[in-house]
């Protein structure tokens, strides 16, 4: 299957092996775009999934779709992949987190890495989104924007 430029243009790799989606993000945290007719999540589509089919993240990280970090599966996986890896951590960043999140991952820190070091209350997803706007977007500073392209 091949994707058009429109949609492989907003996959941005990370230094962790994340393919990190930096276009619209829908309910769920999950990337969003317009493909052959209507909108469907964009990991969803990478994973070549159909209709019934679950798509789960290895990696935990909602942007992500990178091919190799995603696998089709039933919902009962997902509830125990959630539960075996207790990622219920949840929580809010402070402004200075944020900024502070950007900056090391301008850097060129690993996500794993900043929210060890800043001992963050959230995940790599949470994270990601900090990073890249789509939460905090009120927070003045340098966002992760650059776009090395699809690899
Ligand atoms: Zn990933």
């Amino acid at each position: 299957m091949s994707l058009p430029d429109r949609i492989l243009d907003r996959i941005d790799p990370a230094p962790d092996g994340c393919h990190l989606w930096t276009g619209a993000v829908g309910q769920g945290g999950y990337g969003n775009t317009y493909f052959e007719g209507k909108y469907v999540n964009v990991h969803r589509l990478i994973a070549g999934a159909v209709k019934g089919d679950v798509v789960r993240h290895t990696c935990d990280v909602k942007l992500c779709c990178n091919p190799h970090h995603l696998i089709i599966g039933t919902q009962q996986d997902n509830i125990d992949d959630m539960v075996s890896k207790g990622r219920q951590k949840k929580g809010a960043l402070s402004d200075e987190q944020v900024i502070e999140a950007r900056k090391l991952y301008a850097d060129g820190r690993h996500a794993k890495e900043i929210i060890a070091d800043l001992d963050l209350p959230i995940g790599r997803s949470g994270l990601y989104a900090a990073l890249y706007g789509t939460k905090y977007g009120h927070i003045p500073g340098e966002r992760h924007r650059k776009n090395k392209g699809w690899t």
